[in-house]
């Protein structure tokens, strides 16, 4: 009998969440521990935007080091998993399958949205791996893609979406300390966190106008990888994970959605 994997969203936070955000790595930890081993992982991230949907088809994928200002520490880190290629094409497949043109890239990497998280949940780098891009079609699109890629779930590949509940960089504080949240950071990510326990996916869609919606993401980048979870969970129940906000401004918010 197959097991349906589990589809996670993890909030990646700054670049440098694995030196200065130790609650959400601790969650990072917990998650991979808990869920089971998968034969593959897709991992979708903020930090890569394309005209469709488009996969990587690298063999090795590179760690991209696409951040710059921080710990020395950061740029040595390597996460050398082995690509999925056959899993780019699938992911193509199904896409196409239900309408959404898609395409595959020959060599692109993972960026830090995917291997920051990847490097904690799965530390010993031998799962296959490949990166979905996102585009700029909006929330209703990302759900969507989620959708038509729910059948990946019963094939033991984890879907792992990796954005920000919470992304306005004008709400950072470097100094913030532990534990530290602006108000309008945190009502929003409550507001996010109700939503989806009530799986009420037309409020979410429409988040730009709930309260703090549209501040809490001046761009959408970072929220639209919650989409593409959400479509992937085909209705299932979340599971919240509340780590310390990061910079006083970034909810790290973890999701997991299980049969
Ligand atoms: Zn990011």
């Amino acid at each position: 009998m197959s097991t349906r994997m589990p589809v996670v969203f993890v909030s990646h936070g700054a670049p440098d969440a694995l030196l200065k955000s130790p609650d959400a790595v601790a969650c990072w930890r917990e998650i991979g521990l808990r869920i089971p081993q998968p034969r593959a992982i897709l991992a979708v991230s903020a930090h890569w935007e394309a005209r469709v949907p488009t996969v990587s088809h690298a063999g090795a994928p590179a760690t991209i080091h696409d951040f710059s200002g921080f710990s020395p520490s950061l740029y040595r880190m390597q996460y050398p998993a082995p690509g999925a290629p056959a899993l780019a094409e699938r992911v193509v497949s199904l896409l196409s399958a239900a309408g959404i043109a898609a395409d595959l890239h020959p060599s692109r990497g993972l960026d830090h949205g995917a291997w920051v998280p990847l490097s904690v949940m799965f530390p010993k780098a031998q799962l296959p791996v490949t990166q979905l891009s996102l585009t700029r079609q909006g929330a209703s699109a990302h759900l969507g893609v989620g959708q038509a890629l729910a059948a990946l779930r019963d094939e033991g590949v984890l879907i792992l979406a990796s954005g920000a509940i919470t992304h306005n960089f004008a709400w950072l504080d470097w100094d913030a300390a532990a534990g530290q949240a602006l108000p309008q950071a945190l009502a929003f990510t409550d507001w996010v966190g109700e939503q989806l326990a009530a799986r009420d996916v037309p409020a979410l869609l429409a988040y730009r106008d709930a309260p703090n919606g549209a501040a809490s993401h001046p761009s959408e980048e970072h929220f639209m990888p919650l989409f593409v979870a959400l479509g992937a969970a085909d209705g299932d129940s979340p599971e919240r994970y509340r780590p310390e906000f990061a910079y006083g401004g970034l909810a790290m918010d973890a999701y997991t959605w299980r049969d």
